[in-house]
């Protein structure tokens, strides 16, 4: 199926195995038992130029295109789902929507160190109250003569305490609906009233960090605006639409990792004098995570290829977030079983794979959300 990929997404999609293999893979587990962000491969990671995959080489991205970026997101995910998830917030949620919207000046000043990356990014939407019901937040923006004072608390951040820009929603006209919701973009540095509040203890993922913060009287100049004011919904729509596209792809990744261990490991196990491979339950058990892997992979392609073109992709992102996220926690489940009670060890990746995936079908709306999403596209 790789041969219809063009030979420069084969060549970076190589590239990116070949260090998440010699750089990641040997790390991953202990990452998740310290919780600690490992900063040095993000360092690494841009060394590599692929920091920026799907963005501009004028503001120092790569000048790839949806698809490439997916292809990284899933290599990442086959080793290691922190990394892939901190990787796919910086790169579509919190880098490419200064593409989209941001000022020439903006570009350069907060998308050119994300894409080169000299620091990572966040994207705030979600409040304590407001998570799939995102556009009901309580966080406002007021202008003050020159400047907009913000309020408010976002959480589960990723990155926010590793990130030199976070891209923040807020009401600025609270009569308006969709149409009060504007960007700001937060220097978490620098700015004053600005606070990392809890990083919180996951399930899995603890390699990435997922924070609540906020927001008390941050002053900011006009033009940490970004795109117009009262723009703010429209954008997060489109925001959604390609976010979906990484998180199918990095559950493609984990689907896959979780696959090639139950397989490696099925063939090497014997028990009643044979390869467990050998016995039908348990060769069906690694085909049908081959099938759902697969299947997962066509659909964020697909996806991927259709944001490419620049056709509506609401439906197809969706679908593939759907899918491929539901298809990593089972084929992550099913890895679990194949390796038996090792499976349930933390010396052997598929419980890593089997946690991490959960997070796929919450983040960037659940999978009941994506129901709603679809469902609204065929117009049921
Ligand atoms: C590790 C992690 C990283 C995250 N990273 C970010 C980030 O970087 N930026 C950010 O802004 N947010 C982030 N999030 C937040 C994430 O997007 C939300 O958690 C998610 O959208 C769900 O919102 P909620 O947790 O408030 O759940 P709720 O909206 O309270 O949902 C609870 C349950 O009700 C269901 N439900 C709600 N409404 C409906 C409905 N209309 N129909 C059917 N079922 C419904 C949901 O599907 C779910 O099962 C992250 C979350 C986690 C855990």
């Amino acid at each position: 199926m790789d041969t219809e990929l063009p030979d420069e997404h084969r060549m970076v999609r190589e590239t990116v195995r070949d260090f998440c293999d010699a750089e990641i893979e040997p790390i991953a587990q202990e990452i998740e038992d310290e919780h600690r962000f490992p900063a040095e491969i993000f360092e690494q990671l841009a060394e590599l130029d692929m920091m920026g995959v799907p963005i501009d080489e004028t503001y120092g991205g790569l000048g790839g295109d949806t698809l490439m970026y997916a292809l990284v997101a899933e290599e990442l995910g086959r080793v290691s789902g922190s990394i892939g998830l901190s990787y796919v917030a910086h790169t579509s949620l919190a880098s490419k929507p200064i593409e989209q919207f941001g000022t020439d000046a903006q570009k350069e000043r907060w998308l050119r160190p994300l894409a080169e990356g000299e620091y990572l990014g966040g994207w705030a939407l979600t409040e304590p109250e407001s998570g799939s019901d995102a556009s009901d937040m309580d966080t406002v923006a007021e202008k003050d003569g020159e400047e907009w004072v913000l309020n408010g608390t976002k959480q589960f951040i990723t990155n926010a305490s590793e990130a030199g820009s976070i891209l923040v929603k807020a009401v600025t006209d609270p009569d308006a609906g969709y149409d009060g919701i504007s960007t700001f973009i937060v220097d978490p540095r620098e700015d004053d009233g600005f606070e990392v509040s809890t990083i919180w203890e996951k399930m899995g993922l603890n390699a990435s960090p997922t924070c609540e913060i906020r927001l008390e009287d941050v002053r900011l100049p006009e033009d940490r605006l970004l795109g117009e004011e009262g723009e703010g919904w429209n954008q997060t729509k489109k925001t959604l639409d390609g976010g979906r596209i990484s998180i199918a792809a990095l559950s493609t990744g984990l689907a896959q990792g979780a696959y090639e261990h139950a397989k490696t490991y099925s063939k090497e196990r014997e028990q009643f004098g044979q390869p467990i491979s050998k016995f039908d339950a348990i060769r069906d058990k690694v085909v049908d995570m081959h099938r759902k892997t697969e299947r997962a992979r066509l659909l964020t392609r697909r996806a991927a290829r259709t944001y490419d073109k620049g056709e509506p992709v609401t439906r197809e992102s969706a679908l593939a977030k759907l899918d491929a996220s539901e298809a990593a926690r089972e084929v992550a489940e099913d890895a679990v079983q194949v390796l038996g009670g090792y499976g349930y060890t933390t010396d052997f990746a598929p419980q890593r794979f089997y946690r991490d995936a959960k997070l796929m079908e919450i983040g960037e709306g659940t999978s009941e959300i994506q129901h709603l999403v679809i469902g609204r596209e065929l117009g049921l």
